[in-house]
C-alpha cells in the first residue's frame, strides 16, 4: 500500500511529536521574526520533486534547515503582534485525532459525531459566554465552527441578503440597492464579503464614529439608514465590532441593533478576538446587546488556545443559513436530512466538505476546563493593565487609546519638552523597528487619527509576566536610544 502501515506510523509519529515538543521547548531562544530575504526559501529547496520515496526523517532535517529559520514564530512567548494565534499543544492532540479519523462532516449522515459533538460544544459555549438560549440549537438558533471570521462574515452576509430580499436574492441576485454598514475600524473581511457577493463597493457605507471615540455612532447609523431607505436603497446588514483589530474599540451593539431592527437589517457582531473574554463574568458586559443581534462570531483560534482554524459563528435563527445556502443535488439526498431532524453543516458554510474541527476545541475544553480558559484570559488582561500603568507613568510614552482587554496601544514621545506629532510618529516607528530587529519580541502597528501607534497584543500561550517585563525593558531602551538621536 502507498501509505505507512500503522506500526510504522506509530514509530515515525513519535519522531514527529518529539520534533514538535523540542521546537516548543526551545521556542523562547529563537528570534521571533524570520530574518530571511524574499526568495531565500525557494533558493534552498530542490526544484525537482523526488521521483522515488525518501525517508520521512529526512524531511524533519529539511524543516530544521529551511522552515524554522524562515518562520515567524507565532507561538513564541515574545509574540505581541497582530492578535495571538493560540495553537496550544492540547489542541494539537485533538487535531491529530481529527486527521486520524479523516472524517468528511458535510452531512449529518456522513458523520453523526462530527455534527453532534460540534452542536453540543457550541450550545455549551453559548451558555458559558452568556449568549442566551436563542443562540443554541435548543433555543431555535445554533452555532457552527467556520474556518475563519472572514468566512463567518461572508455567510452572515449571504443570510442577510436572503432575508432582506424576502428570499428573491437566491433567484435574481443582487439589484444594486443593497447597503452594508461598517465603520472605518471594521475588519476588512466585511469589505471583502461585500466584494465576494458582488454587491460592489457602492454597497459599503462607512458610518462615522461617535465624537471623541472610535466606536460606531448609533445616531449616524440611524441617519444613514433613514436616508438610504428614503432613497429606495435596502439596508441589508450592519457589522458592529466588539474589539476592533486596530485598537480593541467596542461598538455599542445594543443601540446599533435597535436602529437596525427598525430597518429590517441583519446585525452581525464581529468579536473575532475579544468575544472569548466573555467566558469571564467580569468581562461579560462586552456582549451587552448581542441578544438583539442576528449572528455573533468569535475565534477560538485567536485567544482560546485552539489551533487555527476554529472560528465560532452563532445565529439566532437556526434556519437562516440553510435557507440562504442549501442546494441539494441527487447524490447528497438521504433519509436523515429529509427527516428534518438533523443539522447538515454543509448548509452553514461555503464549501461542501468540512473537517472535524470540534475535536481540537473539545480537547482544549476537556483538558483545561472553562476555569483554565478563564485563567488564560485573565492572566493576559492583568499583564496588559500592568503594562498600561507603566506606560502611563513614564514620560517617554503615552497611551494612544485606552487599553482594551489584553491590547495596549502606545506612542513614544520624541521629546519631553515639545508637542510634535510628527516627531512622535517617527520616534514610535523607530522604537517598533528596533524592538522587532532585536528578535526578542514582535510588535505590529496601526494608525489612529493619522498617528502611528504601536500595538502590544498580549495573548500567546506561553507569554508569562517575565516576557512582558522583558518587552517593557526593550521598549524603554529603544525609546532612550531613539530620543538620544543618531
Ligand atoms: C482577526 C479578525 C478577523 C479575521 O479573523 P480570521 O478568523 O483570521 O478571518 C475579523 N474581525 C476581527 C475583529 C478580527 O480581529
Amino acid at each position: 500500500m502507498p501509505d505507512l502501515d500503522p506500526e510504522e506510523f506509530r514509530r515515525l509519529g513519535h519522531r514527529f511529536v518529539d520534533w514538535v515538543a523540542d521546537y516548543r521547548a526551545g521556542l523562547g531562544e529563537l528570534s521571533v521574526r524570520a530574518a530571511v530575504e524574499p526568495g531565500w526559501v525557494r533558493g534552498q529547496l530542490a526544484a525537482d520533486l523526488p521521483e522515488h520515496p525518501r525517508p520521512l526523517e529526512e524531511l524533519l532535517a529539511e524543516v530544521d534547515r529551511v522552515v524554522v529559520p524562515a518562520s515567524t514564530h507565532w507561538q513564541h512567548p515574545g509574540f505581541f503582534g497582530y492578535f495571538p494565534a493560540n495553537a496550544s499543544l492540547t489542541s494539537l492532540l485533538g487535531d491529530l485525532l481529527s486527521g486520524g479519523l479523516g472524517t468528511q462532516g458535510m452531512l449529518w449522515s456522513t458523520s453523526p459525531a462530527c455534527t453532534e459533538v460540534e452542536q453540543v460544544l457550541l450550545d455549551g459555549l453559548a451558555g458559558a459566554l452568556g449568549l442566551g438560549k436563542e443562540y443554541t440549537f435548543d433555543g431555535g438558533g445554533g452555532g457552527s465552527i467556520q474556518d475563519s471570521a472572514s468566512s463567518a462574515a461572508l455567510v452572515a452576509l449571504l443570510a442577510a441578503l436572503h432575508r432582506t430580499s424576502g428570499g428573491t436574492w437566491r433567484e435574481t441576485g443582487t439589484d444594486g440597492r443593497e447597503r452594508v454598514y461598517v465603520t472605518a475600524e471594521t475588519h476588512s473581511c466585511m469589505a471583502k464579503a461585500v466584494r465576494v457577493t458582488g454587491l460592489g463597493a457602492q454597497a459599503l457605507q462607512v458610518v462615522d464614529p461617535a465624537p471623541g471615540s472610535l466606536a460606531m455612532s448609533p445616531d449616524a447609523l440611524a441617519a444613514a439608514m433613514a436616508a438610504d431607505t428614503a432613497a429606495g436603497l435596502r439596508p441589508v446588514l450592519v457589522c458592529p465590532t466588539i474589539g476592533t483589530t486596530g485598537t480593541g474599540a467596542v461598538d455599542p451593539v445594543r443601540e446599533i441593533a435597535q436602529v437596525s431592527r427598525a430597518h429590517g437589517a441583519w446585525v452581525h457582531v464581529d468579536a473575532a478576538w475579544a468575544g472569548v473574554a466573555a467566558l469571564c463574568p467580569e468581562f461579560r458586559d462586552l456582549l451587552d446587546g448581542v441578544e438583539l443581534a442576528d449572528s455573533f462570531c468569535t475565534d477560538a483560534h485567536k485567544w482560546l488556545l485552539t489551533a487555527f482554524d476554529a472560528s465560532m459563528l452563532w445565529v439566532r435563527d437556526g434556519a437562516a443559513l440553510p435557507a440562504a445556502l442549501s442546494i441539494t443535488p441527487e447524490y447528497l439526498r438521504n433519509a436523515a436530512s429529509e427527516s428534518g431532524e438533523v443539522v447538515d453543516y454543509r448548509d452553514w458554510q461555503v464549501p461542501l466538505g468540512r473537517r472535524f474541527r470540534a475535536l481540537k476545541l473539545w480537547t482544549v475544553i476537556h483538558g483545561l476546563g472553562l476555569e483554565g480558559l478563564r485563567a488564560h484570559i485573565r492572566g493576559h488582561v492583568a499583564l496588559a493593565s500592568e503594562l498600561a500603568a507603566r506606560v502611563r507613568a513614564d514620560p517617554r510614552f503615552t497611551l494612544a487609546t485606552p487599553p482594551s482587554l489584553a491590547l495596549v496601544c502606545l506612542r513614544v514621545l520624541g521629546r519631553d519638552d515639545a508637542l510634535d506629532d510628527r516627531a512622535d510618529d517617527q520616534a514610535t516607528r523607530a522604537v517598533l523597528e528596533r524592538v522587532n530587529a532585536s528578535g526578542s519580541a514582535l510588535l505590529t502597528h496601526t494608525v489612529v487619527d493619522g498617528r502611528y501607534v504601536i500595538r502590544v497584543a498580549i495573548g500567546s500561550v506561553g507569554t508569562q509576566p517575565r516576557h512582558v517585563e522583558a518587552l517593557w525593558t526593550a521598549l524603554r531602551e529603544a525609546a532612550d536610544a531613539v530620543r538620544r538621536g543618531p
